[in-house]
């Protein structure tokens, strides 16, 4: 379940809970544990060519296949970890539910919630 601004479009991450969906979730720490085991076998680890076609990622090109270090790919989940955390107004449904002033971080409204 997560919430949404249809004012703006703003959205947050679905609503954490202890032992359910979070930012250390094990759908999101599996993939990581993942890279880093193949980084540590010596594997490069394949990522989408127009993925770090225009970034500023170094990776090498092998039959038209993006190869990048595993440390980056790490690096850049962590970071897309943290700006889901720092996004996450609301962390829990009741957090949302008991917030006298809800207003949306991104428009300040206050009437134009989705909650999916
Ligand atoms: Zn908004």
């Amino acid at each position: 379940m997560f919430i949404r601004c249809d004012n703006c479009g703003w959205e947050q991450d679905d609503f954490w809970s202890v032992g359910g969906w979070g930012p250390f979730d094990e759908n999101r720490i599996k993939p990581l544990q993942d890279v880093l085991e193949k980084g540590l076998n010596g594997e490069k680890i394949e990522v989408d060519i127009n993925f770090v076609k225009d970034s500023q990622i170094e990776y090498e090109e092998i039959d038209g296949k993006a190869y990048v270090d595993f440390k980056e790919i790490i690096i850049l989940d962590l970071d897309r970890i943290k700006r889901i955390i720092l996004n996450m107004t609301w962390p829990t449904y009741e957090s949302f539910k008991n917030d006298p002033n809800k207003e949306c971080p991104q428009c300040g409204s206050s009437e134009d919630w989705s909650i999916d």
